[in-house]
């Protein structure tokens, strides 16, 4: 029997890690990124080299360790941020949400630039000698009883076993494999930002840092402006996010480019966060800032099934959501995690077993994203009024439910998961099904 094969679309953090996953367990994956190797000709930065920061709380630090990762990221024996801050822009009023799940064995955050994070993922794919294309845009995916083809924008195509989808909140594999779904929500357009921790940027103007705390949201709500702050240590940067909730013009959605001429809109930007009252240190992470990269907050509708025939769905393709909760790329890791405790349980993954592994992924997953998702709308519900009454009693009221939240560990749902539970109680239901010849997963869903 010929060793299966499998078409990646996207090397982002999720395909990176999906493809990863596959590998260990004995199927040969195949990368097929959209971007091209470097970000652009006069710079020798590789396509992963782009963004800001990104957050890995204690639920997605969980599944890098059970995937064995977890020392690759934590270079520096791990993160120190145990609370996110919700302040209006001038730093006032002040509350906060617990991070840190207080249980024995459990990970504190950490924030890292998600280029740092992406490379050790490109680099454990160049250790396991899994190919990477780039300038592969999919443009079209058809299904045989046997195989799965990807076509290219550039003529070319792939034949592999499955497909994983995994190219992102705008996913083609989604818009192809499900035209009807909801259109993806777009609720704001702005900016992510990144600059040189404790570095004083010029005389006279403070060490570059912020001076709320590591972690922290300012908002305008009746304007409806967000700035989101990150210190990430353990690549001695900073990062920002300004946001403006605001449905964007029509058109292309932003490809996580940087501008070319960042003194220009650092400038311009520093100047707008200013306007907007923020405290000084924002404003002097934004004017000094290295790298600034135009963006949109979407929120893809809760999708009813995370796969289709051989295509399977992983990380922001199948649930890209608000950022309010920074579990994007957690809940791409916990996919993985899912998908290799699956396979685990499936060993030599058997023609056909994909419709059983498919189908307990969607029992497993789908409850789990549809309940981050949510929480993640919530919060954004919390941060925008459209009058200064209506700002003061949901400000009220969020602080109420963040003390229930941190009084009774609720947060602990979001960050202190484990899918051990949720994986075991699948198979067992899956086993019972069969044992009373109902059929596998498949012929429950
Ligand atoms: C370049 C980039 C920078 C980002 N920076 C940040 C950040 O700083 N902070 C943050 O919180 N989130 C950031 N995000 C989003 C964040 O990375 C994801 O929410 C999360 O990590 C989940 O990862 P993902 O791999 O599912 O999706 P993504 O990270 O979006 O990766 C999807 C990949 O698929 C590729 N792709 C898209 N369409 C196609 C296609 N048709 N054919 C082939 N390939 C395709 C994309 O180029 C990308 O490399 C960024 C996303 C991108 C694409």
């Amino acid at each position: 029997m010929s060793a299966k094969t499998a078409i990646v679309i996207g090397g982002g953090p999720a395909g990176a890690l999906s493809a990863l996953v596959l590998k260990k367990h004995g199927i040969t994956p195949t990368v097929y990124e959209k971007r091209t190797w470097e970000t652009s000709p006069d710079d020798r930065h590789p396509f992963w080299d782009v963004g800001g920061s990104i957050d890995l709380y204690g639920n997605g630090l969980r599944a890098l360790e059970r995937l064995g990762f977890i020392d690759d990221v934590l270079v520096n024996g791990g993160g120190s941020c145990s609370k996110l801050f919700f302040f209006l822009m001038d730093g006032s009023d002040g509350m906060a949400q617990n991070l840190v799940v207080d249980k024995p064995g459990e990970y504190r955050p950490i924030q890292i630039l998600r280029s740092s994070y992406h490379k050790i993922l490109m680099k454990n794919c160049e250790k396991q000698g899994i190919q990477i294309h780039t300038k592969k845009q999919v443009v079209d995916v058809q299904q045989t009883a046997t195989n799965v083809t990807a076509t290219f924008a550039d003529g070319t195509s792939a034949t592999a076993d499955f497909l994983i989808a995994a190219d992102g909140i705008y996913s083609s594999v989604r818009r192809i494999l499900f035209p009807d779904h909801k259109p993806v929500q777009r609720h704001g357009v702005g900016f992510v930002g990144v600059f040189d921790l404790g570095v004083a940027p010029a005389e006279g103007v403070p060490l570059l840092g912020f001076e709320h705390g590591e972690m922290a949201i300012y908002s305008a709500p009746v304007a409806g402006n967000l700035i989101y702050t990150v210190h990430c240590p353990e690549d001695n940067a900073g990062a920002w996010v300004l946001m403006q909730c605001k449905k964007p013009a029509e058109g292309e959605d932003p490809d996580w480019l940087p501008y070319q001429d960042l003194p220009r809109e650092s400038t311009r930007l520093a100047n707008i966060v200013e306007e907007w009252g923020a405290p000084a240190s924002v404003t002097n992470a934004v004017r000094f800032s290295k790298r600034i990269t135009p963006i949109h907050m979407s929120d893809v509708p809760d999708m009813s099934t995370l796969h289709k025939g051989r295509v399977l769905f992983i990380g922001d393709a199948g649930h890209g959501t608000l950022p309010t909760q920074g579990q994007g790329l957690c809940q791409a890791i916990e996919d993985c995690n899912v998908l290799h405790e699956l396979l685990v349980n499936f060993p030599g993954f058997a023609e056909g077993d994909y419709v059983d592994v498919f189908a307990l992924f969607d029992e497993i997953r789908l409850p789990r994203v549809h309940f981050v998702a949510n929480q993640s709308r919530t919060v954004m519900g919390h941060l925008t009024a459209s009058s200064n009454i209506q700002m003061k009693v949901d400000r009220f009221v969020f602080r109420l439910i963040l003390g229930v939240r941190n009084g009774l560990s609720l947060n602990d749902a979001i960050f202190g998961y484990n899918c051990d539970k949720d994986v075991s109680k699948a198979l067992e239901k899956y086993r019972k099904r069969r044992q009373a010849g109902k059929g596998g997963a498949s012929a429950a869903a």
